[in-house]
């Protein structure tokens, strides 16, 4: 179901995970907006958890008052009380193979905050399929990730090639510091409001290390091999058990 304040014609930023990291972005984005920085668009955002308590110190947008309330419409109408002038529209639901491509296709730029590596592939296939940028934001521990992949490619693939074999560390196994979160959201925006630009990012790769206060930029290349983009890639669709890894949720 999509819940909208608007019928809007505009540019729609896709962001998938209304988080520890889509907190921050949506703050950074709705100021730019706010201040007249950015051209105007619709803000969609896809997410079908609630507000916790223990959510509260990474998640900077939500409130005590908030508990209980789906994430989605919370997040989406702070970003309006920001910039009123902002048109949000939300989907209470995960982002999931079925509707992946669908989602992928209607969006101009899609921002990526989720919270497994389960749905980083599976929005990074989605996106090179229906030919949109990308912006993948992951925080685990003290290290933020952060990376901007072009339709032309290279793509999430040509770097991280594919799900681990068994479990791997996210932020249900591995923890998450809420400051490193913040940094990953103000870094996806800071790539967003580029690409929102027509503007190619001189950089497409942010790691952040928290621990030592280092970020590293740089820019990856396209990988010949990558199932994804590369020249004899065997993936050309969406199937289901593909993204079959599991984190913070499990895929039903
Ligand atoms: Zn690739």
């Amino acid at each position: 179901m999509v819940y909208s304040d608007s019928v809007s014609s505009l540019p729609r930023v896709l962001l998938i995970g209304a988080g520890g990291i889509g907190n921050p972005f949506v703050l950074t984005l709705a100021r730019a907006v706010r201040a007249g920085e950015t051209s105007k668009f619709e803000l969609m955002i896809v997410d079908d958890d609630r507000v916790e308590l223990e959510n509260l110190h990474r998640q900077v947008l939500f409130t005590d008052a908030d508990i209980g309330s789906p994430k989605a419409l919370t997040l989406a109408r702070r970003a309006r009380e920001i910039a009123p002038e902002l048109e949000t529209s939300t989907e209470l639901t995960r982002f999931l193979p079925d509707s992946a491509l669908g989602f992928a296709s209607s969006a101009t730029l899609i921002v990526d905050a989720s919270d497994n590596f389960a749905t980083r592939f599976l929005a990074a296939d989605a996106c090179f399929l229906a030919q949109r940028p990308l912006v993948s934001a992951a925080s685990v521990r003290w290290v933020a990730t952060v990376l901007a992949s072009l339709p032309a490619g290279p793509c999430y693939r040509c770097l991280f090639e594919d799900l681990l074999e068994g479990p791997a560390p996210d932020c249900s196994t591995a923890g998450i510091v809420g400051p490193v979160c913040g940094v990953a959201g103000a870094l996806a925006a800071e790539l967003a409001l580029q690409l929102l630009a027509g503007q190619t990012p001189s950089h497409n790769l942010f790691s952040f290390d928290g621990r030592s206060d280092t970020l590293r930029t740089r820019s990856f290349k396209p990988r010949a091999g990558c199932e994804l983009c590369g020249s004899a890639a065997s993936i050309r669709e969406l199937e289901t058990d593909r993204y079959a890894g599991q984190a913070c949720g499990e895929y039903e």
